[in-house]
């Protein structure tokens, strides 16, 4: 069997449709399939790539940090440098009270440990997340994801859960003092870029704090310089007293975190019930890839072009084919038709040297989330190529 038919036969797939490309090599804004065709990646790994692919300094760090030592113990009991560097840095990064981080393997792992803090913090139970919404795959991640189909799938999930309608201030008289937190995307991303009004953001976070809940903002795909800002929360002027990353945050290894205030953070250490545990959670090859990554994402400035590189797009993509294009930065949603015809779209793109996809919650929107190293001439080469698509399929 070739290793297509070893992938079929052992490997879990995603869908009954995976796209099975065997890539062999990837670098930068390319990957290398077994047959030595370039592929220009505008996905990144769904946001995760944002300084390209197996970028040399992060390399390093991981050849460094695991030449020191790997694993040695379960998280928060030893004072492991890398843990100590990549949290300290990131919270410098950060407003005063984002001041602790709690590493985990996922983005999905830092959405468990969020709700279970803001229920220990809060002493409530009632959680409140959107529709729409996408937050991981684990049971309770699940129970505040936005599709009421794919949640049907898997009852029983978690109780006390309510979704509400995303960026409507009529749903906010719902949150109440029986609220222990609110979760939300800053950005939604799965749902095709949904961008919320900043006033709408603004009268979320004021109704959290009157009702003593905690708002916890997902920036797990739209944060890490994204959305053209290093965290998505800064451009609608509010500050989350839980943000939780992942997708870039290990550089391109797995990794997530959820970050709150010391005090806050410290209930969960309470005896006699401990909080959230973690045997791999900030594990040191990972601190030091993502510590890496972080760097490179300042030190050469990759976020200060984002914006500029997202107009290129909207300037470029336009087509009688394209219905809308929604963005926010380097994430965008290029809506077509209807899912069919979006799907010829990718599909061409793909033959013809391009990954791209579509989002979850709106399959007929193409996908766009490019490692934020994008040059222009990529940008013209991408957009060129969705519009020949678009020409020939339509
Ligand atoms: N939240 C958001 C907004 C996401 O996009 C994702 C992943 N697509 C997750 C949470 C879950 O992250 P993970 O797949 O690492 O568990």
């Amino acid at each position: 069997m070739n290793n297509r038919q070893l992938f079929l036969r052992h490997v879990a797939q995603l869908s009954d449709a995976p796209l099975g490309l065997e890539i062999v090599k990837a670098s930068g804004m390319y990957m290398w399939d077994a047959d030595g065709k370039q592929i220009l990646d505008l996905i990144a790994g769904i946001s995760v790539c944002n300084v390209g692919h197996s970028h040399p300094a992060v390399v390093q760090a991981i050849k460094d940090q695991a030449e020191q030592y790997m694993h040695l113990l379960v998280y928060g009991e030893l004072v492991q440098s890398p843990q100590v560097a990549f949290a300290t840095l990131l919270t410098q990064h950060l407003p005063a009270s984002l001041d602790c981080v709690y590493f985990t393997n996922s983005g999905s792992e830092a959405v468990e440990g969020a709700m279970k803090l803001a229920k220990r913090y809060t002493g409530k139970t009632e959680i409140i997340a959107f529709n729409n919404s996408y937050h991981g795959s684990t049971q309770g991640a699940m129970s505040i994801m936005g599709d009421e189909g794919w949640r049907n799938a898997y009852r029983p999930l978690l109780p006390d859960i309510q979704h509400l309608e995303y960026n409507s201030f009529e749903s906010l008289d719902s949150i109440t003092s029986r609220t222990a937190c609110v979760v939300a995307e800053t950005v939604q991303a799965e749902a095709g870029v949904r961008v919320p009004q900043k006033e709408w953001l603004q009268a979320l976070r004021a109704k959290c704090t009157a009702t003593g809940t905690l708002l916890v903002l997902d920036e797990i795909q739209c944060g890490l310089g994204r959305n053209g800002t290093l965290w998505a929360f800064e451009q609608f002027g509010i500050i989350p007293d839980i943000l939780l990353l992942g997708k870039a945050l290990g550089g391109g290894m797995p990794m997530g975190a959820f970050i709150a205030n010391r005090e806050m953070m410290w209930v969960l250490t309470n005896n006699p019930v401990l909080g959230h545990m973690t045997t791999f959670g900030g594990h040191p090859v990972i601190c030091a890839a993502g510590m890496a990554g972080f760097k490179v994402l300042l030190e050469q400035d990759l976020i200060s072009s984002v914006k500029a590189k997202e107009q290129l797009f909207l300037k470029y993509l336009q087509h009688p084919a394209i219905r809308a294009v929604r963005s926010l930065g380097l994430m965008i949603a290029v809506e077509m038709e209807s899912f069919a015809v979006n799907k010829k779209v990718i599909d061409y793109c793909i033959d013809k040297g391009m990954l791209t996809d579509w989002f979850l919650f709106a399959p007929e929107c193409l996908r766009i989330a490019p490692p934020l190293i994008i040059n222009e001439e990529e940008i013209k080469q991408a957009c060129d190529m969705i519009l020949e698509a678009a020409r020939t399929v339509a």
